[in-house]
């Protein structure tokens, strides 16, 4: 065993519904995997949501917004957020405390996992703190009520750079902006003209824009005309459901919330209660949240570690879960990740 290099401290919200059982199988994997490459991982775990309030009376306890602050990284299980009334969403109040300007979700096929569009590789780079998400409601008078979308100069500017460095930085060609400015001339607009003129100063990059709801139709017809996707907050929501279904579903599609002093790493899904305590929920996604943590902290070789275990479990496809189309458990797949990553086989 390698010598541990550095003790990472990190802020855990396990989440409820599926949460506590896939961040259970990833803190699994991933203690494996610092164990193997000299990483040690300090995590300081915290409820939020309707568990948190139950103990503390607070959905989101100052505990955690202090460890978050401390610790500038979090890996975050899906919360539940009630329908149609009850608390704020702790996804949003949480983007929003910490700024976290930038939602980054990579979109990719895993090896030997047949899907209907086989070697797709993009990304959404969704606007995380403004739009409809500001909470901005109210009844005017009975029967009706106005939800206020808010748009930005600063943070169109900021989320078009964002996506415009990272594109540069990793040799990507292209850009969408995805808009709905026909209708929102004003709002959709601002967003738009801030994608232009960030655009300018990266003439490398071929810059185009389609509307949402063609950009729906295109994305089913052909996902691989598409690179980069720069959308607002609520479009890059529903974007990023709909191209999860491209590479296999949202047991699979990972996500970090980025600001300029914290970061939040968690998975595009929700707490899927519908499956919640039946060892069912497929922890990849949350895993690969992780690996995009590790890189992030700066620790490649143990995000590769399990990068490649993970990979490797897909392409000998006997302990998949069943959203995948495999028989397995969610402590079984973590088992098998783990077992992997100890005995790597070269790829096919
Ligand atoms: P969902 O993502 O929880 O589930 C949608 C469908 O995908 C369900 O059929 C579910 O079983 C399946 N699914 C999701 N993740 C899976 C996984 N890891 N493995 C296997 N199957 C998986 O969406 P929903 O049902 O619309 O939302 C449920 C709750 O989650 C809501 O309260 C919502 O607000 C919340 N939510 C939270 C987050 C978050 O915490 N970041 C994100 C989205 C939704």
């Amino acid at each position: 065993m390698t010598a541990t290099k550095k003790t990472h401290r990190i802020t855990l919200i396990a989440g409820d519904g599926i949460g506590p059982e896939v961040s259970g199988a990833v803190v699994k994997i991933l203690e494996a995997a610092g164990a193997a490459t000299g990483v040690a991982f300090d995590w300081h775990p915290y409820d939020a949501g309707a568990n948190a309030f139950e103990k503390t009376g607070e959905y989101i306890p100052k505990v955690l917004y202090d460890s978050i602050e401390k610790n500038r990284v979090a890996l975050k299980g899906p919360v539940t957020t009630p329908v149609g009334g009850g608390f704020a969403s702790i996804n949003v109040t949480l983007r929003k405390k910490f700024e976290l300007f930038a939602n980054f979700r990579p979109v990719k096929n895993l090896p030997g996992l047949k899907t209907k569009y086989p070697g797709l590789d993009l990304v959404i780079v969704r606007e995380n703190m403004e739009d409809l998400y500001a909470g901005l409601e109210h009844e005017v008078v009975p029967g009706v009520v106005q939800a206020l979308k808010i748009i930005t100069e600063k943070g169109s500017t900021r989320i078009a750079k964002f996506a415009f460095d990272y594109a540069r930085k990793h040799g990507r060609k292209k850009i969408h902006a995805i808009h709905k400015a026909n209708i929102m001339k004003l709002s959709d607009g601002l967003f738009l003209r801030c994608c232009q003129t960030v655009a300018k100063d990266f003439p490398e990059i071929a810059y185009h824009e389609h509307i949402v709801d063609n950009t729906c139709m295109q994305l089913v017809m052909n996902p691989y005309q598409y690179d980069i996707l720069l959308t607002e907050n609520l479009y890059g929501d529903i974007l990023s459901d709909l191209c999860s279904a491209f590479v296999g579903g949202l047991g699979l599609v990972p996500g970090a919330n980025l600001g300029t002093e914290c970061a939040i790493f968690e998975a595009v899904h929700g707490s899927a209660p519908d499956i919640a305590g039946k060892d069912m929920a497929n922890p990849t996604a949350l895993l690969q949240s992780a690996v995009l943590m590790l890189h992030h902290i700066d620790e490649p070789a143990t995000a590769e570690r399990v990068q490649a275990g993970l990979e490797q479990v897909y392409r000998e496809g006997k302990t998949l879960t069943k959203d995948v189309g495999g028989t397995s458990g969610t402590k079984a797949f973590a088992d098998a990740v783990v077992e992997a990553m100890e005995a790597p086989v070269a790829a096919a």
